[in-house]
Parts: C-alpha cells; sequence; structure tokens
C-alpha cells in the first residue's frame, strides 16, 4: 500500500510505501522548534519507500551543525516539513502532518516525554519514554 504526501503550497508532492518501520511522536525542543508545535510526529521508513513525483528539486535541508543527527527539509516556497532521510542514509523520515492519505496506523511512542512543553495537556494515553 501507498500513502501520498504534499506541502501545504502542493508543490511538492511524494508518495511512500506503507507500512512505517516506526511512527513516533518526539516531544524534545529541536522538535518543536523544527515544528512549531508540542511535538512532532514522524513515520520512519527505508530510503526506497519514498519516491517524490513533483518539487524534490525545491526541497531545502538543514542540518543542526552541533547535533549528531538532526535535519529538517522543507518546501522552498511554503516552508513546510517535508520527508528527509537521516544524517546516515539509512531511514528516511516522514513528517506525518505532511500526508494526503490515511497511513492505518499511529504514533506508538512518546519520545522525549520529559522534555515536552509544559503548556502540554498530559491527557494522552500511551506509553511514555525518555
Ligand atoms: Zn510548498
Ligand atoms: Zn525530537
Amino acid at each position: 500500500m501507498i500513502v501520498r504526501g504534499g506541502c501545504l503550497c502542493r508543490w511538492t508532492e511524494f508518495e511512500v510505501d506503507l507500512p512505517f518501520l516506526k511512527f513516533v511522536k518526539c516531544h524534545c525542543s529541536r522538535c518543536r522548534k523544527a515544528t512549531g508545535s508540542a511535538f512532532a510526529a514522524n513515520a520512519y521508513g527505508l530510503p526506497q519507500a519514498l519516491r517524490w513525483k513533483t518539487g524534490e528539486n525545491d526541497v531545502v535541508r538543514f542540518d543542526l551543525p552541533e547535533a549528531r543527527s538532526f535535519a529538517t527539509s522543507f518546501c522552498r516556497r511554503c516552508g513546510s516539513p517535508v520527508p528527509h532521510a537521516t544524517r546516515s542514509g539509512r531511514e528516511i523520515i516522514i513528517p506525518a502532518g505532511s500526508l494526503l492519505d490515511d497511513p492505518g496506523a499511529s504514533p506508538t511512542i512518546d519520545s522525549c516525554w520529559s522534555s515536552r512543553a509544559r503548556w502540554l495537556s498530559d491527557a494522552i494515553n500511551l506509553p511514555s519514554v525518555d
């Protein structure tokens, strides 16, 4: 099965093969900055699971210099987060909010839970780890 995804302005579009390797909510401060939200909801896949349909050349990647592997990619036109490879190249990270279709899966873990924004409600019933 395949899910489609794209950015806010629809200039970039891609598709990803299911199932995901994992699906994680991350509450770390980097993910909050990168998403502008309480947490990142990221799905992971193998590199060959991602195929760009349009706009790949307008995807900008930012590697956080002081981080071992933190990076983000976004559409040059609208700034929306889009998939990118981990620095090792072994996996791709797909921002779940960029998906157009229901992947039929949900995050299974709350990562960096103790770093979560204090304004985030605790009304969440997933396993919580750091
Ligand atoms: Zn865009
Ligand atoms: Zn994070």
